[in-house]
């Protein structure tokens, strides 16, 4: 089973969430937002983004842009970063370490 099973976007066109151009994109990322904001797997979403190093698009409900592809990696790691992280302790104390 792959992380994004039960995402929401996986119902959608995958383009729709690397909106391009300035006419009317600050109302789509804002739609885009709000879906992430519900999604079940968003901190594995924010950990995803970081490990492949994304830097367009909407990610775990973060904008990285459509643009620099240095400006969206600064983006991710500062936005992102927070999400996974939060996410990977929940992940750790509901799957506690079995000692050996
Ligand atoms: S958080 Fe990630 S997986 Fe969930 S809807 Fe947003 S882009 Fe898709």
């Amino acid at each position: 089973m792959s992380w994004g099973e039960g995402a929401p976007c996986t119902q959608t066109e995958p383009d729709s969430w690397f909106p391009v151009g300035e006419l009317g994109r600050a109302g789509r990322v804002r739609d885009l937002v709000a879906v992430c904001e519900s999604c079940p797997v968003r901190g594995m979403c924010a950990a995803e983004a970081l490990r492949i190093g994304a830097a367009h698009g909407v990610w775990a409900g973060v904008d990285l842009g459509d643009g620099d592809v240095t400006t969206g990696r600064a983006r991710a790691q500062k936005h992102l970063t927070p999400i996974a992280f939060a996410w990977a302790l929940e992940y750790t104390a509901q799957h506690p370490a079995v000692a050996s």
